[in-house]
């Protein structure tokens, strides 16, 4: 453990000014997130004249009819459009509450609000909860029209919607339930992990994040998701065996397969998996089950398993802890740090001694550009995943030794155009915009490469007889 600190001390030296040094974080952090915002303007402006064509791409000619390709350049149309607002909209609220001091007046009216409950000043955390529930409703009641525009005008005027006001409204307020009874408790015991290991806090911080990820995985779909959805055992019949079958050939840890009642809010269609490592569960979508073929599903799966067998989640997991680890590392710095406070007005009183919650915070404000170039790779990371996926798929007939999954690149690509054409998705898409935005390639480009891994396989298949 002492190596560690002896390390992360040499990573904290060269940022000791941050501690003393009156430095103008405001304008650093409104230059910073006005950057990030204009540069992703950009991006819908560069993406946006492509939902004029008035051709798919050659590729996919045969799997649009006229009307249903003009249909989806429409909707691309108006969700760029909407993007562009929205975008633009989030971030003068959020520059206005950066200008005009709104952190400090959230962490005074916390303080009153707790106060009023007999807490006073000595009960940092108690404080922060207050804090984090003013700012919470300050920083996300100006976006709610947002919400509502998206789900009852755009989501509407292109029949994706299927959520009634009274769903909207139900949801929203189970969410922001959800929200309180799950985050109160993270953030004080995060808060009180700092007040217990003072400046040694990074290696039980994280033992702490990665036991909440862990309890999340078993809560999320017992308790949460059912909050919201109904997910129901996936009836008996060939969809059900094929999964099996499939599942158990690969010894893939199957507990349980539900079908989840995603058509209930929106029309939009997927499958995923999760669970721990010994015991896994299954989701696919009833609209996914309703439009494609039961062989067309189970190439869906196959493509799902391969994340599984690729061991993708574990190395995201990874990834993930690493991110967070750095994060950390660099904390210390920002920590006791009042100039950082008065920065952001907070009275010289609460800059003295500054609460953690308040310096986590805007220590989040300043790493924003760090985390735009983080999250481009992660994401040219994940389109990675997805090719190998793809590419799993269509080995499965050789490394299972099963004729006939020789079709299985086929059943997927139509299964994958089916979803992209019961969406309407983007066919047309610029490459930077793509690679900033997308966690996984464009139609266009799977297909073409599942053309290669089908040929590919097909031969590896012929040299084995
Ligand atoms: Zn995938």
């Amino acid at each position: 453990m002492d190596f560690l600190y002896s390390q992360l001390a040499v990573v904290q030296r060269p940022l000791a000014f941050v501690a003393t040094d009156p430095i103008d974080w405001k304008l650093y952090v409104q230059a910073f997130s006005w950057t990030v915002c204009l540069f992703e303007s950009y991006l819908l402006l560069r993406q946006y004249p492509l939902y004029s064509k008035k051709t798919p791409p050659p590729v996919l000619a045969n799997h649009f009819s006229a009307d249903v390709f003009e249909k989806s350049q429409l909707y691309g149309k108006d969700k760029a459009k909407f993007s562009l607002v929205s975008g633009l909209y989030r971030q003068t609220i959020d520059s206005v509450m950066i200008h005009y001091g709104i952190y400090a007046w959230a962490w005074d009216l916390g303080g009153r609000l707790v106060a009023k409950l007999g807490y006073g000043p000595e009960y940092e955390i108690i404080q922060s909860i207050g804090f984090a529930v003013v700012l919470f409703f300050v920083s996300s009641i100006p976006t709610l029209p947002l919400s509502v525009y998206s789900t009852f005008v755009l989501e509407e005027k292109h029949g994706f919607n299927k959520t009634t006001p009274a769903l909207f409204v139900t949801d929203l307020l189970k969410g922001w339930a959800v929200g309180f009874v799950f985050g109160a408790p993270f953030l004080s015991v995060f808060l009180w992990v700092f007040q217990w290991a003072g400046d040694r806090f990074i290696p039980w911080l994280m033992g702490f994040l990665i036991s909440f990820q862990m309890i999340m995985v078993i809560l999320y779909p017992t308790v949460i998701q059912p909050l919201f959805n109904k997910l129901s055992p996936l009836a008996d019949g060939e969809l059900r065996t094929r999964i099996e079958a499939l599942a158990s050939k690969l010894k893939f840890p199957l507990k349980h397969l539900y079908e989840i009642d995603g058509s209930k809010r929106s029309s939009h269609s997927n499958a995923y998996f999760f669970g721990l490592p010994w015991s896994k569960h299954i989701v696919i979508f009833d609209t996914l089950i309703k439009e494609s073929k039961p062989e067309e599903v189970e190439a869906v799966l196959a493509h799902e398993l391969g994340h599984w067998f690729y061991m993708h989640p574990t190395k995201l997991l990874f990834i993930s802890q690493l991110h967070i680890f750095t994060v950390l590392a660099l904390f210390p710095a920002f920590m006791h740090a009042p100039p950082l406070l008065r920065a952001f007005d907070f009275p010289k009183s609460v800059a003295a001694k500054p609460p953690t919650v308040i310096a986590f915070l805007l220590f989040q404000m300043i790493l924003t550009p760090m985390e735009a170039v983080i999250g481009m790779a992660m994401n040219a990371l994940s389109r990675k995943f997805e090719y190998e996926a793809d590419r799993f798929a269509c080995e499965l007939q050789n490394m299972l030794k099963d004729e006939d999954m020789s079709d299985m690149g086929d059943r997927l690509g139509t299964a994958l155009v089916t979803l992209h054409v019961k969406n309407l998705s983007t066919v047309w898409v610029d490459w930077l915009y793509s690679a900033y935005h997308h966690s996984h390639p464009t139609l266009t480009e799977r297909l073409r490469a599942l053309e290669g891994y089908k040929v590919a396989a097909a031969s590896a298949h012929k040299k084995e007889l």
